[in-house]
């Protein structure tokens, strides 16, 4: 029998109705067949990291179980961010939903398509601090200290809704 790994998922929108976008991919998440146990943290504002002419956004973490593969989890969050009617107007810039695979079980993972652990979680308030919410004492197998981490990261985030 396939081992069931536990999957962190960073969830962002900051257009058109970003609460709804972010609620509904982490429903799209919960139903599906390859996933079980999901739960999403707390749901937090934050301010644009790129260019600031953008509207602050809608983050959350999201964590699951599944046994499917890493680029198969990809897939599966690039597919709903296509359902969300994915736009990217420019880099780090405003878009309807973006989906990224934080945490692959205790995996590291290196590949043209894939960076894992997430390349930019340990230095970005809006997943840390959602994904405390989750993991109160952020303690993961896979080597990296992400309670230094987030200790090195201030609180900028404004709450907006609570989690599942
Ligand atoms: P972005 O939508 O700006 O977050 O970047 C999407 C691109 O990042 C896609 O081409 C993915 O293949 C790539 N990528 C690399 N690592 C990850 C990851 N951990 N989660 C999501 N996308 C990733």
């Amino acid at each position: 029998m396939k081992a069931w790994i536990d999957i962190y998922i960073g969830l962002g929108s900051n257009l058109d109705q970003p609460l709804d976008h972010v609620e509904q991919a982490f429903s799209t998440l919960a139903q599906h067949k390859h996933l079980r146990n999901a739960r999403i943290s707390p749901l937090y504002q934050s301010k644009p990291v790129g260019p600031q002419d953008q509207p602050d956004f809608i983050n959350a973490v999201a964590h699951a179980q599944t046994q499917l593969g890493p680029h198969d989890v990809l897939d599966l969050l690039q597919s709903i961010e296509q359902q969300h009617g994915r736009k990217r107007l420019r880099h780090w810039g405003e878009r309807s939903l973006d989906c990224d695979l934080l945490l692959y079980g205790n995996a590291n993972i290196h590949t043209p398509r894939l960076t894992v652990p997430h390349a930019h979680m340990h230095e970005r308030s809006f997943v840390l601090y959602p994904l405390a919410d989750l993991v109160p004492q952020l303690c993961f197998d896979n080597g990296l200290d992400f309670s230094r981490f987030l200790s090195r990261v201030p609180f900028d985030l404004e709450p907006v809704k609570k989690g599942i």
